[in-house]
């Protein structure tokens, strides 16, 4: 198994992929001013097994269309949303986010959790714009540095790591610069990492490991969540997920 086939074997039993909560999606869904709209069409991309996917067709009279690139996360969702019986107002595309086939001014909203830097914030809010009708809702959660200054040790991981994170305000300057108008932000809480996300991860670990006989890229897969793990729990008071709200203008 390669490396990325163990990442979604590790994810796939998982209700999330990525840090973020219930009462979070539905905080940036109130902020979005979509909840008294009817007949909505709304892409969740980078969707995964659909945490978001399932709380946004709960919350809003909408149909989402759930898009991920691994099949596998896409088929958990089905299950989960025959099982609340929102089958109906979801349906799952396996596509890359950066080839998405959605018709030009099409969608009234795009969430997307935990996933657009996958093709990088500014790349990725380029390219989605046209899909937006105008005055379209574009929900994003992004790395964000929580404050102006912080430890090289952390800097220097995540210049590496990634290296388009940065403030809340010059991710915002970047929806301006780009056809978007800010409407709201907030922070992820640690609950939204720890509890939501990396406990329960830690607690498939032991599993994990045994059903690739502790081979060294399980081990290996294992170890890179175990220091990321690490590195959150060493400086959670520098970087989170910031969500950011925006709609699509300047048409
Ligand atoms: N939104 C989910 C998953 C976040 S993890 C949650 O918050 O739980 C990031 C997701 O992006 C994964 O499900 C991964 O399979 C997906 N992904 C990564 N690269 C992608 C790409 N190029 N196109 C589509 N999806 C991608």
């Amino acid at each position: 198994m390669n490396d990325l086939a163990l990442l979604i074997d590790l994810h796939r039993d998982a209700e999330r992929q990525g840090p973020g909560g219930g009462d979070e999606t539905r905080l940036s869904v109130t902020l979005s001013d979509l909840r008294k709209a009817k007949g909505l069409r709304i892409a969740d991309i980078g969707c995964g097994t659909g945490a978001s996917t399932l709380v946004l067709a709960e919350e809003l009279d909408a149909h989402v269309t759930a898009v991920d690139f691994a099949p596998e996360f896409l088929d958990q969702l089905r299950i989960a949303a025959r099982r609340k019986s929102l089958g109906e107002r979801i349906d799952t595309l396996a596509a890359s986010m950066d080839a998405l086939p959605f018709e030009d001014r099409s969608l009234d909203a795009i969430w997307s959790e935990g996933a657009i830097y996958n093709m990088g914030f500014e790349n990725g809010v380029k390219a989605w714009r046209r899909f937006l009708k105008p005055e379209g809702v574009l929900a994003v959660s992004e790395l964000t540095w929580l404050t102006r200054e912080r430890p090289a040790d952390l800097e220097r991981h995540w210049l590496r790591e990634y290296p388009e994170v940065a403030t809340a305000s010059a991710k915002m300057a970047i929806l301006e610069a780009n056809g978007y108008s800010p409407v709201g932000y907030f922070t992820l809480s640690e609950r939204c990492w720890l509890e939501n996300y990396y406990r329960p991860m830690q607690e498939r670990f032991a599993d994990f490991l045994s059903r690739h006989g502790h081979s060294e890229p399980a081990r290996g897969t294992v170890k890179a969540e175990e220091d990321e793990i690490a590195l959150y729990e060493r400086f959670s008071a520098y970087y989170s997920y910031g969500y950011f709200v925006a709609k699509r203008v300047g048409d």
